[in-house]
């Protein structure tokens, strides 16, 4: 079973560009924080990558600008290559993160909108929860 595209709701193959949003707790140094809840993932090409502004550490928010603190919980996105099928993970993310946003700016509507651009306005809702209080369970 491969994972699908939010956008085509085609298969993403091993070894393929991917865009995998998630919802984790960020623990500096490490780059990429946590993924206790996975989003969805898209075809690299299958968003708007102009939309996001990708940073290194120190991240900011990108509704509030806000720096990002450690152990604080971001909804991300970042861009890697498609595991193997048993994995989640995106391999080979690199030293940037494509979009970080701060809790308190979950459920804005800057954070929407920025969502609805970077997915050319065909996200497949259904596979696009937004974050929820309390939780952490899994993704899928
Ligand atoms: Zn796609
Ligand atoms: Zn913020």
């Amino acid at each position: 079973m491969y994972d699908k595209c939010c956008k085509c709701a085609g298969n993403i193959l091993p070894g393929q560009p991917v865009f995998q949003l998630a919802i984790g707790k960020y623990f500096p140094p490490a780059i990429t924080p946590t993924m206790p809840v996975h989003l969805g993932n898209w075809h690299k090409d299958h968003v708007n990558e102009s939309v996001f502004r990708p940073q290194g550490q120190p991240y900011h928010c990108a509704i509030c600008n806000d720096e990002i603190a450690g152990t604080e919980q971001v909804l991300y996105g970042v861009i890697g290559k498609q595991p193997e099928w048993c994995w989640i993970r995106a391999e080979s993310r690199g030293y940037v993160m494509q979009l970080v946003a701060c809790k308190k700016c979950w459920g804005t509507e800057q954070i929407k909108q920025l969502l609805d651009e970077a997915t050319v306005g065909e996200t497949r809702r259904e596979n696009l929860q937004y974050p929820r209080r309390g939780g952490g369970q899994h993704g899928r």
